[in-house]
């Protein structure tokens, strides 16, 4: 569907993306790292707002419908209200079926109540839905979304995964996010992106298999050195270590939140 080659691009002397392949496909990618890691970049330049220093962006789209694209801020008109706002994508869309549409992302990503609402007078998680929602109208077959979570509450980021699942059907759908929890839920498959380099990918239980062995449980109040990358899980702690890291230690079954501790807990841990 999305075909990326050897892509790097860099500002300056910052390399932000540095040989970067990935072929996405129809589905939920998730693209995870932590900020700086080059994920506004890489989505600037599969939109085509960025031009890469080298490498190639292949769309092998099976029509030519459309990219919806929110960016990490969007800039909307802030007189339109939230009714023109979609209205003024569905035209620029030229989505069939509009009203139909709107209707189904104003309901998916409770905007209705702001319907009236003028777009500068929005909070930032609202903003970030009607985004969100501008997104998907118009039925395109590439979405990109650019840490949509970020502004929502509980209840909002549950609809917002919802929507997505019922979607992912029917377009390669592309989000960014360093909130693991919204990744493991919805997403086909996961990138893990560090200093602008792909270091591991694979569905969620294949990125956890690849971190098997590496990840323990400790009992409650045991002392961990502080070069070993751990985080507390209830009672216990869990930590990332190649060898029993102290006696009495566990092995346990990693999930996604030890693969990303295990590649972004501190420099020189990560996999190969
Ligand atoms: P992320 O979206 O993961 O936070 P970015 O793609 O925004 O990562 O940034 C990747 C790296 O490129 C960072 O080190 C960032 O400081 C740098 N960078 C991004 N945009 C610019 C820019 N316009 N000018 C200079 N450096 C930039």
């Amino acid at each position: 569907m999305l075909k990326l080659e050897n892509i790097s691009r860099s500002y300056k002397k910052t390399r932000a993306l540095i040989d970067f392949s990935y072929e996405f496909e129809r589905g939920v990618t998730a693209i995870l790292g932590p900020n700086g890691s080059g994920k506004t970049t890489l989505f600037n330049i599969i939109t085509g707002n960025l031009k890469p220093d080298s490498g190639t962006v292949t769309l092998t789209s099976t029509g030519a419908r459309r990219i919806g694209f929110v960016p990490q801020y969007p800039g909307m008109y802030p007189d339109f209200t939230v009714a023109e706002m979609l209205d003024y994508t569905a035209k620029l869309a030229r989505a069939e079926n509009a009203k139909a549409q709107i209707d189904e992302v104003t309901e998916a990503f409770g905007l209705g109540e702001y319907n009236g609402v003028r777009v500068r007078a929005l909070s930032g998680g609202t903003k970030q839905r009607l985004a969100s929602a501008q997104a998907f109208i118009g039925s395109p077959e590439l979405v990109v979304l650019d840490e949509p979570t970020a502004g929502l509450d509980p209840m909002q980021r549950i609809l917002f995964k919802n929507y997505i699942n019922r979607r992912k059907g029917g377009a390669a759908i592309l989000i960014s996010t360093h909130i693991t929890s919204d990744v493991a839920d919805v997403a086909d498959k996961v990138i893990f992106l560090r200093r602008g380099q792909l270091v591991t990918d694979g569905s969620v239980d294949e990125i956890c298999e690849k971190f098997c062995g590496r990840c323990w449980e400790l009992p409650a109040g045991s002392n961990v050195p502080d070069s070993v990358p751990c985080r507390v899980s209830g009672e216990r702690v869990r930590v990332i270590s190649d060898a029993t890291p102290v006696p009495g230690a566990i092995s346990v079954e990693p999930e996604l939140d030890d693969c990303y501790l295990a590649v972004f807990g501190e420099d020189g841990v990560g996999i190969s």
